[in-house]
């Protein structure tokens, strides 16, 4: 049996796992680690000679006899039935009380099943979301725990210690009951493909409405980066653009333009549709990224229909007023997609009986993650503020935004469309935009339709909600 006794043990290391790791280290804890392959534990350990705070074990056993009561294993491995693996692994070396922690991507309802499972046997399980890439997992991640609530007050120092910090605040804090904390992780994907397709979007219009060289582009977002939309992906847009390949030409541009995913934003997606809740902007950026990877029809199509015509000639003050006004579209439409997130999590909270604490969300985006930004200072803000509010575009900050945006946002829009620029993303959140605040919608039609051909029945909007109608259209006679 071991004499010295670790704080918390650590499976799993890959790129994540070892960061997170070494944050721990560094921030005083004694970390047990353990891998399948034993090759990556003997590298990590030689590659560490001096950490004195790093314990080798090369077995499961070994592990779990090294750790202090209550015992806290981490998972940072492959999401998926890897997870169950070592789950049932640990569970025979485990006493009542331990908790298992699980970092990876893990899908919300796997948390869940995984928190009731675990809870039966008397293990309390904790399953987070980590945001921040490797860099997060080294120097300070956002993390998004939620699961077994009695678990959090022996993790909680350890994760705090180690999260990125936001206005001296950590980026870390409970989310709530069973799948919350990877529930708010896969909405955090999901915005944060909101924000690269709006930012993808405007350098497309710029780049081919405007006719911006790269280099012009870099500028313009370096300049963004000062202003309203400060905000780590912008930052890395203009440092992507300023980059020169071997040739000395931008390399964005010999970059293949099919786009790759991993699945969270398609579980939003999912997630928005068995909730009923419009996460338009998100979902139109997971399909975005479908259309960009059928490079080769694309190919073929734009053959068949022709290249589209040049933009006319514009003069540099036409030119500078319509880059104001693409600017203004990507923060409106930016709005509506964090509301639309928000909408969303707020559904889910009502559905599984989470109690979500929404402006602590945006604190714990606010530092270590790939969405951080100024503008969730305002998100927080506005909670503080009103922590009952029914909807963020309601909020004054944002509402005021809307209002002064909306002129240029669809002047934008109105430019994408004359010339044959797609801006899925930018128009749909507009339109949505233009949906949400009509008293009155056409689903009237919609809804006289369905008792046309099917008896569905209707309200009427001069009899109490609640009471249904049906009407034999087909008038004979
Ligand atoms: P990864 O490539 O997702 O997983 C590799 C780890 O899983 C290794 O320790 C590997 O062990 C283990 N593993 C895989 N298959 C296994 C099996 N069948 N049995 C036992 N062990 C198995 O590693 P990662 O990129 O560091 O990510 C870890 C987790 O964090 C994932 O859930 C990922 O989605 C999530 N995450 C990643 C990032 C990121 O930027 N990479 C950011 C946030 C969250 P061996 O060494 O023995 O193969």
């Amino acid at each position: 049996l071991m004499t010295q006794q670790a704080d918390i043990g650590l499976i799993g290391l890959a790129v994540m796992g070892q960061n997170l790791v070494l944050n721990m280290t560094d921030h005083g804890f004694k970390v047990a680690v353990y891998n399948r392959s034993r090759e990556k534990t003997d590298e990590f350990l030689a590659a560490e000679p001096d950490n004195e705070n790093l314990l080798g074990c090369f077995s499961i056993e070994e592990l779990i006899s090294s750790l202090a009561a209550p015992r806290k294993i981490m998972l940072m491995v492959k999401a998926g039935e890897v997870v169950d693996l070592f789950i049932e692994q640990l569970l025979p070396y485990l006493d009542e009380g331990d908790i298992i922690i699980d970092g990876g991507n893990s899908l919300y309802t796997d948390s869940q099943r995984r928190t009731d499972y675990l809870a039966e046997k008397g293990i309390q399980f904790i399953g987070t979301g980590v945001s921040g890439g490797e860099e997060g997992a080294r120097y300070g991640p956002s993390i998004m725990p939620g699961g077994n609530v009695a678990a959090w007050a022996s993790v909680k120092p350890i994760f705090q210690a180690i999260a990125a910090k936001a206005d001296d605040a950590p980026c870390c804090d409970w989310v709530g009951d069973g799948g919350a904390g990877h529930y708010v992780k896969m909405v955090h994907n999901g915005i944060e493909y909101g924000d690269m397709q709006l930012i993808a979007e405007s350098y497309h219009l710029m780049r081919y409405g405007l006719g911006l060289s790269a280099d012009e582009c870099q500028t313009v977002f370096a300049e963004w980066n000062t202003g309203l939309l400060d905000s780590y992906l912008i930052e890395i847009t203009a440092e992507i653009l300023k980059f020169k390949d071997e040739d000395g030409a931008p390399l964005v541009d010999k970059i293949l333009d099919a786009a790759g995913q991993k699945g969270t934003g398609k579980w939003t997606g999912i997630s928005s549709l068995e909730l009923g809740i419009p996460v338009t902007l998100i979902t139109e950026s997971v399909y975005s990224r479908c259309l960009s990877a059928l490079k080769d029809e694309r190919i073929k199509a734009q053959a068949h229909f022709g290249e589209i015509p040049p933009t006319p000639a514009m003069s540099e003050q036409e030119k500078a007023e319509m880059l104001q006004a693409i600017h203004d579209a990507l923060y409106a439409s930016k709005i509506i997609s964090y509301a639309q997130g928000y909408m969303l999590m707020r559904e889910a909270a009502k559905e599984f009986s989470w109690q979500l604490n929404y402006g602590g969300i945006a604190l714990m985006w606010r530092g270590g993650c790939i969405i951080r930004s100024t503008f969730l200072g305002e998100i927080k803000n506005a909670y503080e503020a009103n922590p009952e509010l029914s909807n963020l575009l309601l909020a004054d900050f944002f509402s005021n935004a809307l209002q002064k945006s909306a002129a240029n946002w669809r002047k934008a829009v109105i430019f994408a469309i004359q010339r044959q620029i797609p801006t899925p993303a930018l128009s749909s959140a507009l339109t949505f935009f233009d949906g949400y605040k009509s008293a009155t919608l056409p689903a009237n039609m919609i809804q006289a339709q369905r008792d046309y051909f099917g008896a569905h029945t209707y309200e009427r909007i001069d009899a109490p909600r609640g009471t249904f109608f049906h009407t034999d259209w087909i008038q004979s006679g």
